[in-house]
């Protein structure tokens, strides 16, 4: 370390001396003294690090410190998880927490939060009762299955079915179906998991029934099939047939499972999307259980939802497993509203809000668009927008490979790049996750709702002002900003 660099850091205050200025003093009455403390903390740490790093050549006042000790203290007191705006078109995104919920199951979380509930309580008996049969009935009502159960989630459920089921035997999958879902999903890892032995068949574009039939043994447990959520082989493939799986496993004495995954309830080709396999229709063909995530297509909680034959149910039920993967009240509460909104499909489309957005026709997001412009023009006027159709997709393993036509707002936030200015859209207030086109930011309609409208505007008004700023600060495009996230340094 140079003598030039010991001079700085002696001039670095302490923190003392910062928690004595008036305006630090003031934070103590909003922020807990904790949080106080580690972020003045923080701006000197900055301070001295680039002072080290040799990228900072001059003394830095208190004032400027504590400036950068209140960007810190913000940052600090803002929860973590946060609301953001999908501007993806992506109605099913993992990533920004899958379903939205309709409002009486917010209503139902709301409800069952804020106080006692009969959780496991049965008010007829008044005995102890079972959280899982407060959906069971509706299940069976909304589905036409036999015996319902509710897990964590459907990777739990995939887990326990073949725990319960197929420990130290053999199941049977499609290579074409052995599938990884968003990196932390993968069959074969769950299939291990279990202590199932996996039993490839076929290969990744062709499985006929002769590949499943011989494969059979004296080991063979189950016959899977999985719904090959996230892509889709196109061109020269087969499938085989639910109906053939079934047909075969009844003749042989083995199990027919269905891994559904996003769990569409009814035909979804009625709200004139693509087709996609549904819930009757696998239990109509005859699976002997199928399973499938709560917050996919059917637009609830999160959730892993098993339904088929009663006996089972019951030995997936009595496994010691089941505990560790139990839901909550709250995911319960969300998952018995979300059911009552299909015992009437109609309703489910209106109220569900992954299935309305999903079937929105594009002249109702166009109209939707234009209301979009508009605000936007009011504070922005200035700015260039434009409305353009494009293609989305549902994610969340729904629909797969399958486009659906949508309308986007489309910004050219020039002199700034699109690049910069989508991740400008993520350091505001609200964050908005936009997607790139033609060197344009993308604001899909499919995603964003009504009500949140003027949040995007005061996003979009934001990010303007942080890219002028950037422009206009240090060499724009090419510039070295953010090198640290000190206003004075190099200044
Ligand atoms: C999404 C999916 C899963 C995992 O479901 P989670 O609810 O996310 O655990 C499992 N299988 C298939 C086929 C899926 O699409």
């Amino acid at each position: 370390m140079t003598p030039r660099t010991q001079d700085l850091l002696r001039t670095l205050p302490s923190i003392d001396r910062l928690l004595a200025h008036q305006e630090v003093r003031a934070w103590s009455d909003a922020f807990p003294r904790e949080v106080v403390l580690s972020s003045l903390r923080a701006a000197v740490e900055v301070v001295r690090e680039a002072m080290v790093a040799g990228r900072l050549d001059a003394a830095v006042g208190d004032e400027d410190l504590i400036s950068l000790a209140e960007q810190e203290l913000t940052r600090r007191s803002m929860p973590s998880l946060r609301k953001v705006i999908n501007a993806t078109g992506v109605v099913l995104h993992t990533g920004l927490g899958r379903a939205p919920l309709s409002d009486a199951a917010i209503e139902a979380i709301v409800e069952t939060a804020s106080g006692y509930c009969n959780l496991e309580y049965d008010l007829e008996a008044g005995q102890r009762g079972r959280r899982v049969d407060h959906v069971v009935e509706l299940l069976k009502t909304v589905t036409g299955a036999e015996a319902a159960t509710v897990v964590n989630n459907n990777a739990a459920a995939t887990l326990l079915v073949l725990t319960a089921l197929a420990r130290g035997r053999e199941v049977v999958v499609s290579r074409g179906q052995l599938i990884e879902i968003g990196g932390s999903f993968r069959l074969p890892d769950i299939m291990h998991a279990g202590g199932a032995i996996l039993r490839e068949v076929g290969t990744t574009n062709r499985t006929r029934i002769a590949d499943y039939e011989a494969a059979i043994c004296d080991r063979t447990a189950i016959l899977l099939r999985v719904h090959t959520s996230n892509f889709r082989i196109v061109g020269f493939s087969e499938e085989t047939p639910l109906e053939q799986l079934v047909a075969l496993g009844r003749r042989v004495g083995v199990l027919c499972v269905d891994d559904l995954g996003s769990g569409a309830m009814f035909d979804l080709t009625t709200l004139g999307l693509p087709y996609e396999p549904n819930v009757r229709e696998s239990l109509g063909r005859g699976a002997d259980l199928i399973c499938f995530s709560g917050d996919k297509l059917l637009g609830g909680p999160q959730c892993g939802i098993i339904l088929g034959r009663a006996d089972l149910i019951e030995r997936i039920e009595r496994h010691p497993l089941m505990r560790t993967y139990r839901v909550d009240k709250l995911t319960l509460a969300a998952l018995e509203a979300t059911l009552r909104h299909y015992l009437d499909a109609a309703e489910a489309a209106a109220r569900v809000p992954a299935l309305s957005m999903l079937a929105a026709p594009t002249d109702a997001l166009a109209v939707r668009a234009r209301e979009l412009v508009e605000s936007l023009k009011e504070t922005l006027a200035d700015e260039q927008f434009t409305i353009c159709s494009d293609v989305a997709c549902a994610g969340g393993g729904a629909l797969p490979a399958r486009a659906v036509p949508t309308v986007v707002v489309q910004w050219d936030p020039e002199p700034a790049s699109a690049r910069r200015a989508l991740d400008a859209l993520r350091d505001v207030e609200v964050p908005v996750i936009a997607r790139l086109r033609d060197d344009a930011v993308c604001f899909d309609l499919r995603t964003i709702r009504a009500h949140e409208f003027n949040d995007l505007v005061a996003a979009v008004a934001e990010a303007r002002m942080e890219l002028d700023s950037q422009l206009a600060g240090d060499g724009g495009e090419n510039g070295e900003s953010g090198a640290i996230s000190l206003p004075i340094v190099g200044g």
